[in-house]
């Protein structure tokens, strides 16, 4: 199957879904990037900075750049003045720096906090408990140049498709009592990203709005 095959498979399968994809290119080179985006792909996902900001070099400027692998303060300078969406928000002190560089270029960034989701111990992300504090400080208002759109997580690598559900279903629950109780000028929340080449279908079952597909695309890295 070509990469344009496998968009239009994935595409067809979003269809009266509120979900779109985001096609995740790490690793990959940037003639495949030319390829997907020249069979209509216009989202690209990548986990390291100094690779998207290369790759944002020599692609159209009417790419949406998503960073979803974790992310360093000292690197946020590199991808600030370009940017769409950073799904791997995990302290306040990150945020900070994000809205430092963004007022630099006069932008606002947005943002999803990364949620721990996984039985797995090596993935990111912060527990509800922390995530809520964080969207509840005082020193989130003052950030003028950050806006949390909503939330990020990545299920168990498991065949068991009922605990991927269940960590996923959890994920949107979440995210709905956090939409009623936050209200801060800087936090709207409306993306939920979930779901990856392997649990991507269930992900779109269970009411998220950004699929993130690598593999499904591309192929094996
Ligand atoms: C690599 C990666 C993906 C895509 O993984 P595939 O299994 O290739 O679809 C999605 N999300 C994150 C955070 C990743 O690092």
């Amino acid at each position: 199957m070509s990469i344009q095959e496998n968009l239009q498979r994935i595409e067809r399968q979003l269809i009266s879904t509120p979900s779109r994809l985001i096609a995740v290119t790490k690793t990959k080179p940037v003639e495949a990037l030319r390829e997907a985006y020249q069979a209509g792909c216009q989202r690209f996902g990548e986990n390291k900075v100094q690779e998207m900001a290369e790759k944002h070099a020599q692609l159209p400027h009417d790419v949406e750049w998503h960073l979803i692998g974790h992310l360093q303060t000292n690197k946020v300078k590199s991808i600030a003045s370009f940017v769409h969406l950073i799904h791997s928000v995990d302290s306040l002190r990150l945020l900070q720096e994000i809205d430092r560089q963004a007022a630099k270029h006069q932008r606002v960034v947005d943002c999803l906090i990364q949620i721990h989701i996984a039985r797995e111990e090596t993935k990111f992300g912060l527990s509800e408990a922390e995530a809520e504090e964080l969207l509840r400080s005082s020193a989130l208002p003052a950030l003028p140049n950050v806006r949390v759109v909503g939330l990020m997580g990545m299920a168990t690598y498991t065949d068991d498709q009922e605990q991927i559900r269940g960590e996923f279903r959890g994920l949107k629950a979440f995210f709905e009592k956090l939409k009623n109780q936050i209200g801060s000028p800087n936090v709207v929340l409306r993306e939920l990203s979930m779901g990856m080449s392997n649990d991507y279908p269930i992900a779109v079952e269970e009411g998220s709005t950004l699929i993130r597909v690598g593999s499904a695309i591309f192929g094996a890295r």
